[in-house]
């Protein structure tokens, strides 16, 4: 099994019964969610407040409400891919990327909608489309839809184009400034329900809100990561191919690590370079302050990763994530799922156990292409010595003398190996999106409730 490969999807397990102070964590999402709408709506509040502005009809005004609209969504989503971390905490970044995705939709189709409306029903205020001849703010709003729509198809269709993930994310990230600066240019230049300083001076201040994240996750967050720098220590290579980089802090160590997260690595590259790699940290935060990172070869940059000599300079931007057993504190027990190189963040939650001597007991079935190259089978003994770990190999092709399961991992083979009992107790799962969409299917059939269900998928976008 090789690294998982499918889109990231809907994840049951955000709201779970387990979670540590379920509570705080709901309001601090749905605070976040409030922000959002007031965000969006706050354009509109203030424009209509003072002056009462001459209407336009139904639906001109309605028009022009989808295109302030659209671009506050737009600029909300600079925050939602921020990586800050008052707002991936309470979710987990991987549904923070996920409403990123359908908010940009939403953001698109507003505009689009904002265009057709007055492309049909108010066409002469559209002018000609020819940007030699159309009026500069026109055309700004035309340059800033033509953006959105590419950040769309180019990150919808980006395996179909064949644009590798550090190209994509050059031109996401440019295509994103330019679409917002145009849109901004756009309402100005326009000018409907922006005549008075005081309005325009709210655009300016949005303006500004958006510049300042951009600052803060471009420049200031590469400055801090320039002030703390890592060092690889060692370069370990396991079985599959996997490879394990530690390394030490040479400044501030990770903050607020939780045993199952992830950080960006970048190896041998200034901060401010924009190829970096998400990689769960495979050891646990107990056997901090150095981290490890277990790399499977899959595609040019993890395979020149996982050559990385002694001694090289890292950075690392983390922890992030929230696959954590740090999170189900009240769980009684826990089955783990893994299935190749998705073995790392269940590793690291095993060792969290073992460090603190927890004696809750773990079931962990763990699939692998075959015997030989199931990483970390050695290190998994080790810990079942030490926890209270029932550990079910499952091998798609086993060698000859082979007794134990083979796979996939099917419903027969689960109701083997979970009891009864354990239908309550967290699975956390991590692999192949196939084989996580089909795991969840089997769960539910044998009672597993969607919120007893966690898992990580290894793609973010
Ligand atoms: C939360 C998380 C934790 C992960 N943990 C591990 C781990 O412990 N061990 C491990 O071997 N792999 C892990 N991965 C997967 C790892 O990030 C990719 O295998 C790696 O980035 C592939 O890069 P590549 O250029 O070598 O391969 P490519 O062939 O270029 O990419 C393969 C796929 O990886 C994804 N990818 C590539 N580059 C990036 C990037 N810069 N940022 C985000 N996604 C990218 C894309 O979806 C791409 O289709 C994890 C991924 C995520 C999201």
């Amino acid at each position: 099994m090789t690294t998982p490969t499918q889109k990231p999807q809907s994840r049951a397990g955000t709201h779970q019964p387990f979670r540590d102070r379920p509570l705080a964590v709901a309001t601090h999402g749905g605070l976040i969610l409030l922000m959002s709408v007031v965000a969006i709506a706050a354009p509109f509040a203030v424009l209509r407040y003072g002056e009462p502005v001459p209407s336009g009809g139904v639906i001109w005004d309605f028009s022009m409400g989808l295109g302030f609209g659209a671009l506050g969504l737009a600029a909300l989503q600079f925050a939602m891919t921020g990586r800050l971390r008052w707002i991936t905490h309470p979710f987990g970044a991987d549904i923070v990327y996920l409403s990123h995705r359908y908010l940009s939709w939403g953001a698109v189709a507003l505009m689009l909608t904002h265009f057709g409306l007055l492309y049909v029903f108010h066409q002469p205020a559209l002018g000609v489309l020819n940007p030699l001849e159309a009026r500069w703010e026109l055309t700004a709003g035309r340059v800033s839809m033509a953006c959105f729509l590419g950040l769309i198809v180019t990150s919808q269709f980006r395996k179909q184009l064949r644009l590798p993930h550090e190209w994509w994310r050059a031109l996401h990230l440019v295509m994103a400034v330019v679409g917002i600066s145009a849109g901004v240019a756009h309402v100005l230049g326009v000018g409907n329900l922006t005549d008075t300083p005081a309005k325009r001076a709210l655009w300016l201040g949005v303006t500004l809100g958006w510049v300042m994240i951009l600052v803060w996750t471009h420049l200031i967050r590469p400055w801090q990561q320039a002030q703390n720098p890592w060092r690889v220590v060692a370069n370990t290579p396991e079985r599959g191919g996997v490879h394990t980089l530690e390394l030490a802090p040479e400044g501030a160590p990770l903050h607020r690590w939780k045993p199952g997260q992830f950080a960006w690595l970048k190896i041998d590259r200034t901060p401010l370079s924009l190829i970096e790699h998400p990689f769960t940290i495979s050891n646990a935060p107990e056997k901090g302050p150095n981290v490890a990172f277990s790399i499977k070869p899959v595609g040019d940059h993890s395979s020149a990763l996982v050559r990385t000599p002694v001694g090289t300079r890292a950075y690392i931007d983390g922890p992030y994530g929230a696959f954590s057993i740090d999170r189900l504190p009240k769980a009684d027990g826990f089955v783990m799922i893994a299935g190749g190189v998705g073995i790392t963040p269940i590793l690291s939650n095993l060792h969290a156990l073992e460090a603190r001597a927890d004696t809750r007991p773990v079931i962990l079935l763990y699939g692998n292409p075959d015997w030989e190259d199931a990483s970390f089978r050695d290190e998994l003994d080790t810990l079942k010595e030490r926890l209270d770990l029932t550990l079910v190999h499952v091998i798609d092709e086993p060698p000859q003398d082979w007794h134990g399961e083979r796979g996939p991992i099917d419903r027969n083979l689960l109701e083997r190996h979970l009891p009864e009992h354990t239908r309550d107790w967290p699975h956390l799962m991590c692999g192949p999106g196939p084989m996580l969409d089909a795991l969840r299917g089997h769960l539910h059939e044998l009672g597993v409730s969607k919120w007893h269900i966690d898992y990580e998928i290894f793609e973010l976008v």
